[in-house]
């Protein structure tokens, strides 16, 4: 099934700096925030010139829904500087507007058949595993039994994102940083690979996001 692919001039409602050098950008768009599923992505025109020319992609990290006529439906978008397009969009300011396409993508496949999901997330790649997690916790509100495990790889301490709200959700976290600042010492794959025989014998739903291992 093909969905509607929407381009709306959305509002920003906030872009501001978290912890370890990354940002976080609220987007009023209500059209894309009642559609877009986990796993899905937008495509930003980052200014109205023509450089940088390319759109750039960014998945969706949280939904707030529409909830009437003075609460419209928004979108959350976690990213970090990596070149031009993402430096200008650090700087761009609440109440103007960008130009944004979607959704985008095929997004994850639920598994709603599956007792155990085990969202792997290394670095920025935590950001759509959260989209994820809190439609799996609505799953598993109405299926106590599910469990949903995260796996949070970053290079260092400093750069773990979203584990308080991992938990909140009800969510077994276990962490890997590269430098061993916290949690197992190494890549978030090194750490899967050591607690896989754990779910053995559950039926196990893998959801990854995050550069090559
Ligand atoms: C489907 C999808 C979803 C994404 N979601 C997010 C997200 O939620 N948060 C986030 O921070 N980033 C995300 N990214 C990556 C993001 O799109 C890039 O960081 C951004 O386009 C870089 O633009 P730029 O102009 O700042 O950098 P550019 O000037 O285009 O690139 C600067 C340098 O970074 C390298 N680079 C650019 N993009 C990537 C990439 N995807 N992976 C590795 N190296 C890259 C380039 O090769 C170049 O060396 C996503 C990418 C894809 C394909």
């Amino acid at each position: 099934m093909t969905s509607k692919i929407y381009q709306k001039n959305a509002t920003i409602i906030d872009n501001f700096r978290i912890n370890g050098g990354y940002y976080k950008l609220i987007l009023a768009t209500p059209e894309i925030a009642d559609r877009i599923i986990p796993g899905q992505f937008v495509h930003i025109r980052i200014n109205d010139k023509t450089d940088p020319l390319l759109r750039r992609p960014f998945s969706v990290h949280r939904v707030i829904k529409n909830k009437g006529k003075f609460n419209k439906g928004q979108i959350e978008i976690l990213y970090g500087i990596v070149g031009r397009g993402t430096e200008i969009l650090s700087k761009v300011s609440p109440k103007k507007k960008l130009d944004i396409l979607g959704p985008l993508g095929n997004g994850f496949k639920i598994g709603s058949e599956y007792s155990t999901h085990i969202l792997i997330a290394g670095g920025m790649g935590v950001a759509p595993l959260m989209f994820l997690a809190e439609r799996l916790s609505k799953a598993k509100a109405k299926n106590p039994k599910q469990k949903i495990v995260v796996l949070i790889g970053a290079q260092t301490k400093r750069k773990i994102f979203c584990e308080k709200e991992f938990k909140k959700l009800g969510c077994d976290i276990r962490i890997s940083t590269d430098d061993g600042s916290n949690g197992f010492k190494g890549r978030v794959n090194s750490q899967l690979t050591q607690i896989l025989p754990l779910f053995k014998n559950q039926a196990s739903m893998i959801y990854a996001c995050g550069p090559e291992a």
